[in-house]
């Protein structure tokens, strides 16, 4: 087989060792006879599978019985609009701060149904920095305070997270959640698509503080609730059992790593050489301002920018894969997730250096 590198911002890379034991386990699950996709939502091996997953996902983040994890369906953008539909307050606004094109979305879909306050915006300056929270123009009180932790397509990441705010702290963490140890404690709510750091898509993961689940309102459809959900355990429909399972699988990968605090330290090191690689020399630059640069979506530009396709070509050449920046802001872009070995930025290092002898 040929030796690749996925860069892809996602669906993207997942441990081998992940695939290898899916790929194993495939025709028979545990002696069960059956495959995992063809297994009862209800039965017996498919409840054990999902509880685990759910087990291992709330020991990996250190979640308190004061939260609820839920299992949904519809990415991170159905959550754009679940989200105001079961914690929007009557008379009260929902604060947003936009920091890129996710949150531009996610304030687009939550205008359609409340009031919504930009509270700070970075678009004038290209999105390369967050605005600092002193700057933020928040209401005095506000249904929820909506941030997107890692924007994906920009490459820009909360290094921190800011107390006192008017209301909950929700976080969209699609590309960056599990990539390093969180204090859930300080969010009402986060949610994530699986397929950037997690598992296959088809699965969104909610992780809601129980009491925000009572502002559900009973009205609401059905599948859209998070009480409803809730209340079945993410199965008042049938839920992604595959990707569960796998999503299970890359959690216990990520205990045997040792933990979110020993993959954030794999991740500012894979980060960090890539950052010192195109800050180096006049050749390569990172548009954005370094104390919010994000440790898993890189974004690049060559100075001359004509050569950016011949270097998307030769990299894809040479087995580095999927470099190439989101439709909307061009240029190249290094997806390093928590499954990108080191060897791949050391493979992606070793091309960015030749490619510079030879063009530059
Ligand atoms: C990918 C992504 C989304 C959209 O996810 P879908 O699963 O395609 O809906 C939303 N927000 C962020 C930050 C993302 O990276």
């Amino acid at each position: 087989m040929r030796k690749i590198y996925n860069f892809s911002a996602g669906p993207a890379v997942l441990p081998r060792s992940v695939l290898e034991q899916a790929q194993e386990e495939l025709l028979d699950w545990s002696g069960s006879g059956m495959s995992v996709t063809e297994m009862s939502h209800r039965g017996k091996e498919f409840l054990s599978i999902a509880e685990d997953a759910e087990l291992t996902l709330r020991s990996l983040l250190g979640l308190t019985k004061d939260y609820e994890v839920l299992f949904l369906q519809g990415g991170a953008t159905a959550q754009f609009s679940m989200l105001p539909m079961n914690l929007m307050l009557d008379g009260l606004p929902a604060d947003y701060v936009c920091t890129g094109q996710w949150s531009k979305k996610a304030i687009k879909e939550g205008k359609k149904l409340g009031s919504v306050n930009v509270v700070a915006s970075s678009e004038s300056r290209n999105f390369a920095d967050i605005p600092h929270i002193d700057d933020w123009d928040l209401s005095a009180e506000s249904s929820y305070v909506h941030i997107t932790s890692n924007e994906t397509i920009g490459g820009v990441e909360f290094h921190n997270y800011p107390d006192d705010l008017p209301g909950p702290l929700v976080a969209d963490m699609s590309s960056h959640i599990l990539s390093k140890p969180i204090d859930c404690s300080k969010f009402g709510l986060i949610y994530a698509g699986a397929q950037k750091n997690i598992g296959p898509a088809g699965l969104t993961i909610v992780i809601v503080r129980r009491d925000l689940i009572e502002r559900s309102a009973v009205e609401l459809p059905s599948m859209f609730s998070y009480a409803v959900q809730a209340e079945n355990q993410s199965m008042f429909n049938t839920p992604p059992t595959y990707a569960i399972y796998m999503a299970g699988l890359v959690f216990k990968w990520l205990e045997q790593q040792g933990g979110l605090a020993e993959i954030e330290r794999q991740n500012i090191n894979k980060s960090s050489m890539l950052y010192d690689q195109i800050d180096s020399t006049a050749f390569y630059h990172s548009p954005i301002d370094k104390s919010v640069r994000s440790r898993m979506n890189i974004p690049f530009r060559i100075h001359d920018e004509s050569l950016e396709g011949l270097f998307l070509k030769d990299a894809g050449d040479s087995g580095l894969l999927q470099l190439k920046g989101h439709r909307s802001v061009g240029g190249i872009r290094a997806s390093v997730y928590n499954a990108m070995p080191l060897e791949g930025v050391e493979a992606l290092l070793g091309f960015m250096r030749q490619f510079e002898q030879k063009h530059g």
